[in-house]
Parts: C-alpha cells; sequence; structure tokens
C-alpha cells in the first residue's frame, strides 16, 4: 500500500523531467547500424538499451542497414523490441565492393601478408565494411532527410540515464563530431594513412578550414599519434560527411587503396577528417554517456554524471589514456600551422 505509493510517487517524479525535455519536436536525427542478419540478438540487446536510457522519451527512429536482404526473422525480432519505427535497408551494390582503383591479386596477396598481423588482418568483408562506413553510409538513401545520424553497434553497452536530447544539444552548441571512446590505433592497421592523408592536404590546401584541431592526431614533430575516436559511437552532423573537402579525402583515400592493402578503418579515417576540418569547438565528448563497447568501456567518475549509470568508475580509460589526455590538452591551429605539419 504506502511502499506501492511511494513508489508511484517517486516513478511519477523521476519520470518527469524526461517527458518534459521530449515535449519539443524532434530533430531530422536516426539511431543508425550496419548489420548482418547474424547480428539479431545482439542489435536487439543495443536498442533495448539505447530505448531504456534515452529513445523511449523521444522514439528517433533505427535505421539498420545491411549488404544483405533482412530476413522476415530479422525484421520481426526488431519490431518487437521497440516501439520506435524501424527502417530496414539494403546497401546499394556500388556502394559495397573492391575499390576500383586495386588490384585483385595484389589484395589477396596483402590479406595473405597481414593474416596474422592483426585482427581481421585476412578478412575482406572487413574491408568492405570499413570502406562502406567511410565513404558511403552517409549516402544510404534512408538517411538522405536526416542532418544527424548515431552510430549503433551490435553487442555495445550504454550503462547511463541520458536526461537530454543529445541530437538537439550538438545542435544548440553548433557541434559537428561527438564521440565517447578515443584509443589508438594499431599501427599495423594504418602504415600509410598519414604519409596519403598529408598527400591530400598539399594537394587541397583550398579545403583546409582557417583553424583546425589537427594537432589531435599529428603531434609537433608530424608523427601521427594514432589516436582516433572510436566510431562504434559517433553522434555526427551528416553535412561534414556530405561536404566537398569530407568526399574529396575519403576519394584519395580509396584511390590510395589503402582500405585494402593495408586495413584502415573508417574510425582513424572519420577521425583524421574531424580533426584536420574541424576546430575543437565542434567536437564533444560524451563524458556523460557510459558506454562498453569489446575491447574498453568508459564509465563517468564525476559524481553528477554517475549517478545515473549502473557501471563502475574505476573503469577510467577514459580518465588515463594518452589519446583521452592528448584530446584534453592540445588546442587548435591555423592552417598556415598546419601545413607545415602536413610538409614533413
Ligand atoms: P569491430 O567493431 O571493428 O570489431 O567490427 P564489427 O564486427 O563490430 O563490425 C562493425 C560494424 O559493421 C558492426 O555493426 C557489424 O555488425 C557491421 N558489419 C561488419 N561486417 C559486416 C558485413 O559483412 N555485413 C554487414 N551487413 N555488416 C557488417
Ligand atoms: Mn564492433
Amino acid at each position: 500500500g504506502c511502499y506501492a505509493l511511494y513508489r508511484s510517487i517517486t516513478y511519477f517524479y523521476n519520470a518527469a523531467p524526461a517527458m518534459e525535455v521530449s515535449a519539443g519536436v524532434n530533430l531530422r536525427a536516426a539511431m543508425v547500424s550496419l548489420v548482418r542478419n547474424s547480428n539479431l540478438d545482439g542489435i536487439r540487446s543495443t536498442i533495448r538499451q539505447v530505448d531504456d536510457r534515452f529513445n523511449r522519451n523521444y522514439n528517433y527512429p533505427y535505421i539498420l542497414l545491411n549488404d544483405e536482404d533482412f530476413t522476415s526473422e530479422f525484421k520481426k525480432g526488431i519490431r518487437a523490441i521497440t516501439k520506435a519505427p524501424v527502417y530496414f535497408g539494403k546497401v546499394p551494390k556500388d556502394h559495397w565492393g573492391l575499390s576500383p582503383y586495386v588490384t585483385e591479386g595484389k589484395v589477396k596477396e596483402a590479406l595473405e601478408r597481414n593474416r596474422d598481423r592483426y585482427i581481421y588482418g585476412d578478412s575482406y568483408s572487413y574491408r568492405l565494411m570499413c570502406r562502406y562506413q567511410s565513404g558511403f553510409i552517409h549516402k544510404h538513401p534512408l538517411l538522405k532527410d536526416l542532418d544527424y545520424y548515431w552510430r549503433i553497434e551490435p553487442d555495445v553497452n550504454y550503462f547511463c540515464d541520458l536526461p537530454y536530447d543529445p541530437f538537439r544539444y550538438m545542435r544548440d552548441k553548433g557541434l559537428i563530431y561527438g564521440f565517447n571512446i578515443s584509443p589508438p590505433e594499431k599501427q599495423a592497421t594504418v602504415e600509410t594513412l598519414w604519409n596519403t592523408t598529408q598527400a591530400w592536404i598539399m594537394e587541397n590546401q583550398e579545403l583546409l578550414p582557417e583553424k583546425s584541431f589537427i594537432q589531435w592526431v599529428v603531434n609537433e614533430k608530424a608523427k601521427y599519434t594514432l589516436c582516433h575516436f572510436w566510431s562504434n559511437f559517433e553522434i555526427v552532423d551528416l553535412s561534414f560527411y556530405r561536404s566537398e573537402a569530407y568526399e574529396s579525402y575519403f576519394q584519395h583515400l580509396d584511390r590510395a587503396g589503402g582500405f585494402f592493402y593495408e586495413r584502415w578503418g573508417d574510425a582513424p579515417v572519420h577521425s583524421i577528417a574531424a580533426a584536420m576540418l574541424l576546430r575543437k569547438d565542434q567536437i564533444h565528448w560524451f563524458e556523460d554517456i557510459g558506454y562498453h563497447h569489446p575491447g574498453y568501456k568508459h564509465c563517468p567518475r564525476n559524481p553528477e554524471m554517475a549517478d545515473r549509470c549502473i557501471c563502475k568508475p574505476s573503469w577510467n580509460f577514459m580518465y588515463t589514456s594518452s589519446c583521452a589526455r592528448r584530446f584534453n590538452n592540445v588546442k587548435d591551429i591555423s592552417k598556415k600551422q598546419a601545413l607545415k605539419l602536413a610538409q614533413i
């Protein structure tokens, strides 16, 4: 009796602020994931958590993309777990495949050579996925009317209640790129990525902004820091990926062949582009979103944030790692200084 009443009152109070926030009109935004039919359990788990933590108050659509047809079992399984609208899309054939600039024989050799050098070293499909998420996902017809996307993946965890709309937060603050975890990339997967980037910079100086956060990815000695934003979580103003500069950069990378001859990931590619083409005040660390993707996790330690989470603040990767510290410490530099770093 009394306890139930107390529960319902606190429930009402706890729920009230979130309900208020959701009263506004949603932005043109969606949760987007590239998945296979075999990821059904994993993406159901993710969607369930995203709904619990945030999206039950907003009902932003889920857009799920696949290079194959989704099975009816997959679609049924997703629709059963969320009340938000769900769109299932197939990747257009010309967005998924070998880059026209590489030769099959050389790709075969590269996969053989890299088999034991790093994870997915010999995986062809992983490379198709990385190339797709670097250069094409933002061109999918289902994303045409979106201003923002929040990328989600199967089998990740969201630990914290989010009492506001991060899309709106991004828009109100003029933010372009939002991330959660920033580890260093494995050097062997990106051996020529920075040199290739330097060449693009020198050839396309007119596309560089007057000020940029490029020092996040390149140090004073013009050495690539390997720092990147882990793209399995990213909230992005899509006009960035649709920009002339980003497209030109992607085309340049695709011509260089490193998506196949090496194993360039969409994370380092997105990250170098963001650092090189944006200012620090356009990039945001969502510190308040506790998050786990196999390999790394982040849990907020600030008590105000931690109170809304079910993770352990002792998971302190983002408070101790060198790339996270570098993100906090480095500042924007001028185009002139950036060009100097690219020349060496
Ligand atoms: P990791 O996070 O780098 O270990 O790579 P994942 O295996 O998690 O792949 C990244 C994302 O791409 C996940 O959302 C996967 O479901 C998706 N993905 C990877 N390979 C394929 C593929 O061949 N087809 C489809 N449709 N999705 C894929
Ligand atoms: Mn993953």
